[in-house]
């Protein structure tokens, strides 16, 4: 396993491989890795001959009130995590590496990322997005590895790779939790012990309303509220949106039907939590 700091490194090696036949799997990440990176990592080897990882916190995926300075980085903790679950290289670079100069280009995309994050996170899909394409044209991946945890991310990803023919094929990969049901998050390191059981109230919620559809609930709105009221015991929790989309177009839908994504961010404490499952309702 290679830690690599710059864009020619990457390409020295992909092209090599290239030249030896290889595939090339990627699976970008902002690092301080979990189980969850390490099933995307795991899921990329098992389907590729070779797996980049990528750790960079991206500061463009940030706004100004958000956590860029105190996002957790430790890259040696990330080159065990790597190296256990098969990857081959890690690409770090510094932000000046990636921003050189003047940069003035970017990825923008609509519809998907309307709602959910994107409406209280201005910036954050623009800079997903650019980093995310700036990385399919540097490492080059026959495939590219995403979590459900981040399912508009996903979604938005998916459409921007067909709308605009990048060559990489999308691996959605399902979400990966603690033995408690805490969906796995770099950002769970914010918590102190008393937030990190508060936390909890998100998949309890969740799967509230995941119940009530498997009982045969079809009224989002109705989904919504058992979310809402759910949450709503827990004093620490302070809820920052809750919604019921199509998984496809991330548009509010009022019945649910076909595949349907239940999305929620909930503050605990100053920490922002977001958790999320997928129905495919016939
Ligand atoms: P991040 O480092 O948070 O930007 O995440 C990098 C990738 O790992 C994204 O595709 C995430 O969706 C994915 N990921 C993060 N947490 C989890 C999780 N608990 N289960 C599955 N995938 C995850």
């Amino acid at each position: 396993m290679k830690v690599v700091k710059t864009i020619q490194e990457v390409r020295d090696y992909v092209v090599a491989w290239r030249k030896a036949g290889l595939s090339v799997g990627l699976v970008p990440t902002m690092g301080y890795l979990h189980e969850g990176h390490q099933s995307l990592i795991r899921k990329s080897v098992e389907q590729n001959d070779r797996t980049v990882v990528s750790v960079f916190v991206n500061p463009i995926q940030f706004g100004p009130n958000e956590d860029l300075e105190a996002y957790p980085r430790d890259l040696n903790r990330d080159m065990k995590a790597v190296e256990e679950a098969g990857g081959d290289l890690i690409f770090n670079p510094e932000p000046e590496e990636m921003y050189r100069g003047h940069f003035t280009s970017f990825i923008d995309t609509t519809e998907t990322t309307e709602l959910l994050c994107g409406a209280v996170r201005p910036v954050h899909f623009r800079g997903v997005c650019t980093v995310v394409g700036k990385l399919f044209n540097i490492v080059q991946p026959d495939r590219a590895y995403f979590g459900q945890k981040d399912a508009q991310q996903l979604a938005t990803i998916r459409r921007f790779v067909r709308d605009l023919n990048f060559p990489v094929e999308i691996v959605p990969c399902p979400i990966v939790r603690e033995a408690d049901g805490l969906a796995k998050s770099s950002r769970n390191t914010y918590l102190n012990v008393e937030e990190r059981k508060a936390a909890l109230i998100l998949s309890q919620s969740l799967k509230k309303g995941k119940s009530a559809i498997e009982q045969g609930e079809r009224d989002a709105q109705r989904v919504i509220d058992i979310i809402r009221k759910n949450l709503e015991t827990e004093p620490m929790a302070r809820i920052d949106y809750v919604e019921v989309v199509d998984f496809e177009n991330i548009q509010r839908v009022a019945e649910i039907k076909g595949e349907t994504l239940v999305a929620i961010a909930v503050y605990i404490g100053k920490t922002r939590l977001i958790d999320n499952f997928i129905v495919d309702v016939k």
